[in-house]
């Protein structure tokens, strides 16, 4: 055994290229050659790249080359004589530029899910597939393995294609980053993990690919240097083109360290749904709204989000720290240390999150006049279910059973979803639960349809139900099957008027007499409507005959009723919640359901907001639906009203002529009526065009 010492005196250090340089010449000896940080803190094989990587050496980094083997010497000497000459990159080409240095960058959006998180930054963007996980065979395990060989192969056929491009086009400097991509691909701590890992776990490749991927990565944006941490993004480059010649489809999916921040312009809900909470602390995006499906899947899942944040994606790179302060609705990039300090201060002072503040009262609660208001759950992911038990809900209100379709093949089949629904029913004890139809189309979903021009008008709900009715069978039987187990309604989301019903219904019919038929336990369940959308508010006297109840869906009827699109930013001054026009809406949906003698649920935002929740109950709902984490304290709020004072302020608000006259009379009848519950800062704050 023999060992040298050397320094990188390079001027990027020990980067992709460097690295690529070191394995050629090290690979030419038999000896086992291994690299040492002086300071013992990291050692690597020289003869992989992507292990010398990690050894993040910067320039001045003291390295030990330690050789094993019969031709230890002349290995020693070849790479002595590398490190001398600067890894041999002395090619005439652009060496690329370290980041500039950097500074503090804040950027003012909306905090639509509480918490403060400091992080570093994984870019994602939208409009590409995850990866998911199937079990494979102990018979197939081969087949798998040949399979991960084969997308090895085609990835390297296109990287030197891509390669011999460079070189004609822009010149060896730039090509040379692919041979380096190319080592990569031929690493055995690559290819060697992602079979032993489809063998180990029986795994698909896709998935082993994926896990190996992100271990990798999440080595890099650890590394102390700027440069080398951004090289990181070689690695992910690598990954994706694995990934997309195994699925073959392109797809780029979160490589996912400890404390990572997704940086997106905008995520799909299903993307979020999916995310790993182990590893996922906060989502930062340049799109969305307080409504908008993936806020809401992030106050359900707990995740620190702030949205509209504009142009911020394009100032981020993975890697970066950040910190996002959802209270603020703020993120910083790069924040100074004195940022972080107060921060962490504030943090602390600022006591439990909304997610800690559990509490096991149960029931309705009453009003200091004595009416009883029932307090359910919004749920949107099976994972959320045992949040109806822990915030106390009375039942599920609201069941938005379109993520089981979030991933594409899964829990898509009669018996996946009787078991989700099942479970909804057992979670949801005796008050029952109400699962929606899907409602594909608009935000979510959409990977499943085909691209509209103007999807929140085109194929949503109830009308891909209807069009699509194999798989709307497929799901009214699940329910009819489940709600044999306990109380389960069903509700149509987003019909137009009573024939968007009348359809509906028939075909729960027909599926009642088939299930009858074929003498499979089953029960029929109470039907309802989602009234959410201007002509079946205008209507709804005549679609209340036909249900069993209605359920208000306020973030849709804001967005139908105003014609602003709820999860587009640039028009979030217009999304006015208490737009006289809305509460109209609301008042009249609430009336005509009175008059037909049927309930009303209301589950929008609105409900999980006790502001907005003491107009609803002002306007007579009795009956609210809402993300588990707020019903705590919407029920302290309703506990400590009195439901004929909240009546006096919702018929004065039913008087005004804007939005602004609303809110600017909630805030001063609030803050007159009841100043211990709601301080300025849970009162609706005068928006600003910007
Ligand atoms: C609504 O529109 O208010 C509603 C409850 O449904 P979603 O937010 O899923 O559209
Ligand atoms: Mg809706």
């Amino acid at each position: 055994m023999a060992e040298r010492r050397l320094q990188v005196t390079s001027r990027l250090g020990l980067h992709a290229r460097a690295a690529a340089n070191l394995v050629r010449v090290a690979s030419k000896f038999e000896s086992s050659l291994t690299l040492q940080r002086l300071d013992g803190s990291a050692e690597a094989d020289a003869k992989s790249i992507l292990s010398i990587l990690t050894l993040a050496a910067s320039r001045g980094t003291d390295l030990k080359i330690i050789a094993h083997g019969i031709d230890e010497q002349q290995a020693l000497d070849a790479i002595v004589g590398l490190f001398s000459r600067d890894f041999d990159e002395t090619e005439k080409y652009d060496v690329e530029q370290p980041s500039p240095a950097t500074q503090e960058l804040r950027c003012k959006g909306l905090g639509v899910s509480d918490g403060i998180v400091l992080g570093r930054v994984l870019r994602l963007q939208e409009g590409t597939r995850g990866v998911y996980r199937a079990v494979i065979a102990e018979a197939d395990l081969e087949r798998e393995r040949h399979r991960f060989r084969v997308a090895v192969r085609l990835s390297r056929r296109q990287l030197e294609a891509i390669k011999a491009r460079a070189e004609k086009e822009l010149g060896r400097g730039h090509a040379y980053i692919f041979d380096a991509h190319l080592l990569f691909l031929e690493d055995a701590k690559l290819t060697r993990d992602v079979e032993d890992y489809i063998v180990r776990e029986r795994a698909n490749a896709e998935w082993a690919a994926k896990v190996v991927g992100d271990r990798l990565l999440s080595i890099y944006t650890q590394i102390n240097d700027d440069y080398l941490r951004e090289r990181g993004s070689d690695i992910e480059d690598v990954i994706q083109r694995l990934l997309a010649n195994l699925t073959g489809e392109g797809p780029k999916y979160p490589n996912l360290s400890e404390d990572s921040v997704i940086v997106s312009p905008d995520l799909l809900p299903s993307t979020v749904a999916e995310l790993n909470l182990k590893h996922v602390k906060a989502i930062a995006t340049d799109a969305g709204g307080w409504t908008s499906h993936m806020a809401i899947i992030a106050r359900g899942l707990g995740l620190t989000a702030v949205v509209g944040l504009r142009d911020f994606y394009q100032r981020t790179r993975t890697g970066d720290q950040i910190l996002v302060d959802a209270r603020r609705g703020e993120v910083i990039l790069h924040p100074t240390a004195s940022t972080i300090e107060q921060y962490q201060a504030t943090a602390e002072s600022a006591g439990p999150s909304l997610r800690e503040d559990k509490t096991v009262e149960s029931g309705p609660v009453e009003t200091q006049d004595g009416v009883l208001i029932s307090l359910r759950a919004n749920v949107e992911l099976p994972t959320e279910f045992q949040a109806v038990r822990d915030f106390g809900a009375c039942g599920v209100g609201l069941f938005r059973s379109e993520f089981l379709l979030s991933r594409p093949g899964l829990m898509s089949s009669e018996e996946q979803q009787y078991g989700a629904y099942k479970a909804l029913v057992d979670v949801a004890g005796e008050h029952g639960a109400i699962v929606r139809l899907f409602d594909v189309g608009g935000e979510v979903g959409s990977e499943l349809k085909e691209r509209e021009r103007n999807p929140a008008l085109g194929l949503r709900a109830v009308r891909f139900s209807l069009r699509n009715k194999a798989a709307m069978r497929t799901q009214v039987r699940a329910i009819l099957r489940a709600a044999a187990a306990g109380p389960l309604s069903l509700v149509i989301p987003m019909v137009a008027d009573v024939a968007d019903v009348r359809r509906a219904k028939q075909v729960i019919t027909e599926e009642v007499a088939r299930l009858d038929a074929e003498q499979k336990q089953f029960s029929e369940v109470q039907i309802g409507a989602m009234i959410e959308v201007p002509s079946a508010v205008l209507t709804a006297e005549t679609i209340a005959k036909e249900v069993d109840f209605f359920e208000l869906g306020t973030n849709d009827l804001v967005q139908y009723t105003l014609a602003v699109d709820r999860g587009n930013d640039k028009v979030s001054y217009w999304f006015r919640t208490l737009h006289p026009a809305v509460l109209y809406g609301i008042n009249r949906t609430l009336l005509a359901a009175r008059e037909a003698n049927i309930p009303v649920i209301v589950c929008g935002e609105m409900a999980s907001t006790p502001a907005y929740a003491v107009l609803l109950i002002g306007l007579g709902a009795i009956d609210l639906s809402m993300t588990p984490a707020m019903i705590p304290r919407v029920r302290t709020v309703v506990s400590r009203i009195n439901a004929d004072e909240a009546r006096e302020v919702a018929l004065k608000c039913l008087q005004a002529a804007t939005a602004d006259d609303v809110e600017e009379l909630v805030r001063n009848e609030f803050r007159t009526r009841w100043p211990e519950l709601f301080p300025l800062n849970t009162l609706p704050k005068p928006p600003q065009i910007s």
